[in-house]
Parts: C-alpha cells; structure tokens; sequence
C-alpha cells in the first residue's frame, strides 16, 4: 500500500496532472467508460440494493454522466487564475489567485448510493488535477467490484487507484500520508477518520448523515407533498443520506397527510410491495435487525410487514407523542423505509425540537407561506434547505452539497468540488518600476502619519 503511494506521489510530480488536456481526456475517458459499462453497472446496483434500472439511472449513473459533462464544460474557466484588487499602497501590483491540485486523494465511500458516492468526488478529483485512491464500501460489493474494474481498465494505478477492502483496509490506508481525505459515512466513523488524519495533519472532508425533519405546514399542497414526501422518503427503501427522517405535520393537516401518504405508496409500489420492482431492499441482515428493532412498542399507523429472507421491509408509518419522542427511533438516524410522524399546532415547537438535535444534512419544509418559509430559513441551521420538495436539491449544479455540524464539514459537487480538491493558492506580484515611498525604516513620524491616513 506504501509503494502504491509513492508510485502516485512519484506520477503526481511529473506535473502531467496539472495540464488543462490531460484532465479533460481523462474525464472523457471516465465518461466513455461509464456508458460502455452502464449494464454491469446497473446489474450490480440491483445485485446489492435491487435498485431498479430507473434508479440505478436517475441517482448513480446518469448524476454522474452530468457531472462529467458540466466539468469537461466549465473546467476551463475554473482554472483560470483569479485577479483580485491591489492595495492602495503598491498601485503597480498584481495579486491574483491559483488553483493548484492538493495532491494525493483518498476518497471513502459507503454503500447506499455505491457507484454515486465513489465516483461523484471522483470527478472533482481528477479535474482539479490531483491522483486518487479510491476505498468504496466492502458491505455493497458488487458495485465495489465493478468500480475497481472499470478505473482499472481505464486508468494507471500511478493516477487512479482502488483499493477494496473493510475496516482494517481503511485504518492501514489511513496511516498514509494523503494531501486529502474525503470521507462519505456514517458519524461514529466520521470520527475514527478525522482522528487518524489528525496524526498527519491531514485536511478532510466528512460527508455524514443524521436525521433531516421534514415539515409540513397546513398552506402546503397537499397532494404534491404527499406524492413528494412518499418518494423521498422509500427511495432506495429509505437508505438515503438526505432521507426526510422524521415529519413535523400541523395538526390540522395530519390526518388528510397520512391517507395521501398511504394512498401514494400503493400508487408507487402496488399492494404487493414486496414484489414490485420499483422498490428496493435492505442492503444486509444487519441493517435489517437494526431497523426492526425501532419499530418495538412503537404505534405503526401503516405498514410493518417485513421478511428477513428477502431483506424486505415495507414502508412504514409510526406515530410519534409524548410518550416515545425520545425512543431510539428519534435519537438516531433511521435510514430505512420508517417514518415517525409527529403533529404541532405551533411552528416555535417545531423550531425548538429541530434545533435540540444535531444539525441536519437537510431540512425539508412544505408550505407556501412566507412568514413560515423566513422563519424556518433564519431560525434553524442545516447543511441544505429544500423547500416543496425532497432530494432534488441535489439535482441543481449550481447548488453546493454538504453539512453542517454534526451532519459533516466541507461542500462539493460541480465548481464546489473543483475548489474543494484545489488549493487556491494567493500570489502576490510587485512592480520593480516603482518604490512605495515610506515604507522603509529609518521611520519617522512622517511617515507613521501618512501610514495611519492610508490604514483608516
Ligand atoms: P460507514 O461509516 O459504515 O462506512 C463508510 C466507509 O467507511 C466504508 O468504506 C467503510 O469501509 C469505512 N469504514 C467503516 N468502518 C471503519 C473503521 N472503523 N475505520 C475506517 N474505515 C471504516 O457508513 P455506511 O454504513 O457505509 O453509510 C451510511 C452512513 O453514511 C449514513 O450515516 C449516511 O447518512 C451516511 N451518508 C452520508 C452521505 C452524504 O453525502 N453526506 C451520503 C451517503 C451516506
């Protein structure tokens, strides 16, 4: 592993990295690759996850062909060096700033949205000119097979590395000294992470999950938020970092929410859902008993029906009072097809109970209401805010992903990704022509004065 490292140190200084071509070609090779693997791609989604081929589409394969395509088209504005103003006192300067590549990435992904969590970073990494090593997760290992396979038939292992392997793996690559980690996963091992990087001052990125709350004022749609919520909540059965965790209904609405709610999830998966073939499984046995168990002593308004053999579990609606709003089901990140529903009859409360917990991932509101919409913006903190809908956020570009907080540190996709993996680097270039007056000792008070004129 340390000579696999030195070898991508060693390709790193040749500097071909850095060339405006050299990155695009790769990133149309990528691009290439991808599509002329997209069946096996698919084949091992659904393997891992039953993903149907719609999903394993719209959220890993077809993201990340959009992602290479609008790097390939701006990445050359991107590169360009950034001129910013002088200081009055060295008129004839330049001072501009450069987006250097860091170096050598490591990138960890997890296993929920396999293909898109390792390759997305991936993208951010190679077009700002850096080499990479990949480490996707062991438990979605289809995929992981196919990622390896795919980067090696298109890449030197100098540039573009995957290693597989679990949690021993990960510590053994960690004690190697990268420019940058980028870390997708959990919380508890966001932290192992960010220890071991600590010992070589190593900078990092931790995208994290937790519980995003979904809010459901009574000026909403009512039919759209439930068609929205009931996607975004069970796609991928509910094993999304952005998942709506939890809703926070208005009182008034609740009832009619919950009926929609049911209604939509027959539309979308029939009422045999554990053969329809628009909705996946529980990635293993493990995730599976964990998620059973929050469903104990808990009031199940809808759904409940599991069967371990398939990793099947239905989508599922609990009611949340005083009695259980502490219950484990509210403390910890679901991720699952669970959906605790509590009601408020004052958006304050609502305030009050999302800023008692961990800052989320997102924040999703439903309303059209103004004054609501100003309040939850300036009253609560999450790494995204998605207002009328739920997960498309991360379909717009332009809009920076990450957390907040507990929910991780550090923004990327599309220009964000492109700073992220570059280290923007501050030049400053003085004029010979000319000599600010002054400025050198013997000092007097002269000179102090006009100084003082310029600093106010
Ligand atoms: P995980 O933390 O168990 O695993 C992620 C990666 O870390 C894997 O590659 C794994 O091999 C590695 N790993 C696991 N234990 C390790 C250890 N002890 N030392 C070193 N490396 C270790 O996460 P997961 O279960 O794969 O993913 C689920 C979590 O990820 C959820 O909390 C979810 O919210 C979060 N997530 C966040 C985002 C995001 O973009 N913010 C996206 C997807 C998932």
């Amino acid at each position: 592993m340390k000579n696999q490292l030195l070898n991508q140190i060693k390709f790193f200084n040749t500097q071909k990295t850095k060339d405006y071509q050299f990155r695009i070609n790769q990133l149309q090779k990528l691009k290439q690759t991808i599509i002329d693997n997209e069946e096996k791609i698919t084949s091992a989604l659904y393997k891992d996850l039953k993903k149907s081929e719609f999903e394993s589409y719209t959220t890993e394969i077809g993201i990340c062909l959009e992602e290479i395509s609008y790097h390939i088209k701006h990445l050359k504005s991107w590169m360009k060096n950034q001129k910013v103003k002088n200081p009055i006192i060295f008129p004839l300067s330049e001072s501009f700033i450069q987006s250097e590549p860091l170096g050598n990435i490591l990138i960890i992904s997890p296993w929920n949205y396999p293909f898109n969590l390792a390759i997305s970073p991936l993208i951010g990494a190679i077009s700002s000119g850096n080499c990479i090593t990949i480490k996707p997760s062991e438990i979605s290992i289809h995929t992981s097979k196919i990622i390896k396979e795919i980067i090696e038939s298109t890449y030197n292992k100098e540039y573009i590395n995957v290693i597989l392997g679990g949690p021993q793996k990960t510590s053994k690559l960690l004690e190697q000294n990268f420019d940058y980690i980028f870390y997708t996963g959990s919380e508890n091992v966001g932290k192992i992470i960010l220890e071991k990087a600590a010992k070589n001052l190593t900078p990092t990125t931790l995208e994290l999950g937790g519980k995003s709350p979904c809010i459901v004022d009574s000026s909403c749609d009512l039919d759209k938020t439930a068609r929205r919520i009931t996607f975004g909540k069970f796609l991928n059965c509910g094993q999304t970092c952005v998942a709506p965790d939890y809703l926070l209904v208005d009182k008034k609405i609740k009832i009619k929410l919950i009926k929609k709610i049911k209604e939509n999830i027959t539309k979308f998966y029939s009422t045999n859902i554990e053969n329809s073939n628009d909705y996946g499984k529980i990635i293993n046995v493990n995730h599976f008993n964990r998620l059973i168990n929050y469903l104990d002593n808990q009031k199940i308004i809808f759904g409940g029906l599991h069967n371990k053999n398939k990793l099947f579990i239905e989508p599922t609606l609990i009611n949340i009072n005083k009695k259980n709003i502490n219950s484990k089901i509210m403390t910890e990140e679901i991720f699952g097809p669970i959906l605790p529903i509590i009601e408020y009859t004052n958006i304050d409360d609502v305030i009050k109970i999302i800023n008692s917990k961990p800052k989320p991932l997102a924040i999703y509101l439903f309303c059209n209401n103004k004054y609501i919409e100003k309040k939850v913006l300036s009253e609560t903190s999450s790494g995204g805010v998605c207002i009328n809908d739920t997960i498309v956020q991360l379909s717009n570009q332009e809009l920076p992903f990450g957390g907040v907080g507990n929910s991780g540190f550090g923004k990327y996709h599309a220009k964000a990704s492109f700073d992220l993996f570059s280290n923007k680097k501050s030049v400053f270039k003085n004029t010979t022509i000319f000599e600010t007056p002054k400025r050198f000792p013997p000092y007097n008070k002269f000179s102090l004065k006009i100084i003082k004129k310029i600093f106010n």
